[in-house]
């Protein structure tokens, strides 16, 4: 893990990147934009988290690190210490967590519910749609006061743009840095299940309703229908191994939901 904290007293923002180690658009944005040598109104820390996974450019090293926290100091994976590590960093901060996806071109939020702290965070994206995956459980912004973002198609120029966007925006919205932003009100989608399954084809497109009957995903001739409509969110052909991506419903602008 490598970290550096801005600004004086004690950081309650931090801006994580490298959770998955070929995601490295936020890697990028805060490397850009701490080249500027800004001057911070209140104390922020930023992590780059997988530095070995980075080093190598894969996805992780032993095991999925958004997959293992709480993790374990004596863990028998680097991925399992390296998640006890950074919850003990992380645990009283507000979180921006910075990834990019085979899912969808442009940049979402995911939270893990939606209390007031969680819906400000939110809002400081500046983004128009954040996913509740209160559905699935383990990642790092179900451990922290937290928001993460989807910026783009990993690997991308385009992720590593939106990512420096997004976290400007954020730590305008949050007071740490004097620059414009806006505060959004984006569509809500909340999470309702998994589609599991190796090596489907996903024909849809993420956050557009998929009717009941509709194909969705297809392998060797085989489809799989939508017995009841939903939402796609974080579907892909490529993005996991053993799923096609989750399935969720949507609520309306956040303003709107309780
Ligand atoms: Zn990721």
């Amino acid at each position: 893990m490598q970290t550096e904290t801005v600004g004086d007293g004690t950081p309650d923002l931090a801006v994580v990147a490298c959770l998955h180690g070929d995601e490295q658009c936020g890697k990028s944005a805060i490397g850009n934009l701490m080249a500027e040598r800004p001057t911070f109104d209140r104390a922020v820390q930023f992590v780059v988290a997988n530095e070995a996974a980075v080093a190598a450019n894969v996805r992780f090293v032993d095991e999925d690190l958004n997959r293992a926290f709480p993790g374990n100091p004596d863990g028998d994976t680097y991925e399992s210490r390296l998640a006890a590590e950074l919850l003990a960093e992380l645990r009283d901060r507000r979180v921006l967590d910075l990834h990019s996806t085979h899912s969808h071109p442009v940049p979402f939020a995911l939270v893990d519910g939606l209390d007031e702290t969680r819906r400000n965070l939110v809002r400081a994206t500046g983004l128009e749609r954040v996913v509740d995956i209160g559905h699935i459980p383990g990642g790092l912004i179900s451990h922290v006061a937290g928001v993460a973002v989807e910026c783009g198609y990993v690997g991308t120029a385009t992720a590593e743009r939106n990512a420096e966007r997004i976290l400007r925006n954020f730590l305008g919205a949050t007071g740490a840095l004097d620059v414009p932003f806006d505060e959004s009100d984006p569509e809500v989608y909340r999470v309702t299940g998994a589609v599991t399954g190796r090596e489907y084809e996903f024909v849809g497109q993420n956050f557009e309703r998929v009717e009941a009957g509709e194909t969705f995903a297809r392998r060797d001739g085989e489809e799989l229908h939508a017995d009841d409509p939903f939402y796609p969110v974080l579907m892909s052909t490529e993005g996991y191994d053993e799923m096609v991506g989750f399935s969720a419903e949507r609520l309306g602008r956040l303003s709107e939901v309780g």
